[in-house]
């Protein structure tokens, strides 16, 4: 479903990507781990193109993330047929992004109605059942200021599928959380993992990244240093780089 090929990108002087290679099939849930600074979430940033790539591209669905093919030479996209491929992939931040003045509802109908078209009727009816499925049926008229930073979490993530994603980014979800919160969002993740959602999750945590990867990747300086089943990168990883990594971290 996802195919990053030979991806760079270049920030100021500092070449963040260096031809990341990176595949997700349908229904795999790929944990991205590695040192701060390696250009984690800039990657993640260039896979649903708010970002632009220097060189390489993002292939979703086996369509070209951000640019349109014209001959044999591709093209940044406009804004227009931009937003309409970042309807397809749900993105969830570490610090929830939620917006402040509108109520729970309000946050996740709002882009179904502004981008979808969808009727609000049957927006307030999608927005409900997610509401149900994270665990925040309660809480729908309560403005995000109210809730608790895991319940922001989960209301994020009800927020993104409301759009009906192919495809689900995270960029480290629960390391703004306090430790006591990190398992109620780390559930809900591990509840669409089961539903089958392809992922692709930037993490600190280990030990759920050895319980819900198919695909482990490690990225280090820009590339991914080694990637594979968590049996064997987190356990016999094999890049001395990986290794020190993973030392520090456990
Ligand atoms: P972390 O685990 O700390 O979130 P990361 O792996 O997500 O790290 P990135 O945020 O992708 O790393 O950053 C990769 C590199 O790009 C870093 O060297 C960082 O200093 C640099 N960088 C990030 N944002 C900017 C920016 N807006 N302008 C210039 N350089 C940046
Ligand atoms: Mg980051």
């Amino acid at each position: 479903l996802v195919r990053i090929t030979d991806v760079w990108k270049q920030r100021g002087r500092n070449t963040v990507l260096k031809g990341v290679n990176l595949e997700a099939s349908r229904g795999q849930v790929v944990c991205l781990l590695g040192p701060s600074g390696a250009g984690k979430s800039t990657l993640l940033r260039c896979i649903n193109a708010l970002e632009a790539c220097d060189r390489g591209i993002v292939f979703v669905d086996g369509v070209p993330i951000g640019v349109e093919q014209r001959g044999t030479a591709f093209y940044r996209m406009r804004e227009t047929a931009l937003s309409r491929q970042r309807a397809e992939i749900g993105m969830v931040f570490q610090n929830f992004n939620l917006f402040p003045h509108l109520s729970v509802l309000e946050n996740i109908i709002d882009a179904p109605i502004r981008v979808r078209g969808e009727s609000r009727a049957a927006a307030v009816a999608r927005a409900r059942e997610l509401l149900a499925r994270v665990g925040l049926a309660e809480k729908e008229a309560a403005f995000p200021r109210q809730l608790s930073g895991g319940q922001q979490q989960r209301i994020a993530i009800a927020r993104a599928l409301a759009m009906q994603p192919k495809l689900m980014l995270f960029d480290e979800p629960t390391s703004a959380l306090d430790p006591h919160l990190v398992g109620e969002v780390l559930d809900v993740i591990k509840d669409l993992v089961a539903s089958g959602m392809t992922m692709i999750i930037v993490t600190h945590e280990v030990q759920f990244a050895r319980e819900v990867a198919d695909v482990v990747a490690v990225m280090v300086d820009g590339v991914i240093a080694e990637s594979g089943p968590p049996s064997q990168v987190l356990a016999r990883p094999r890049d001395p780089r990986v290794q020190a990594f993973l030392a520090r971290s456990l």
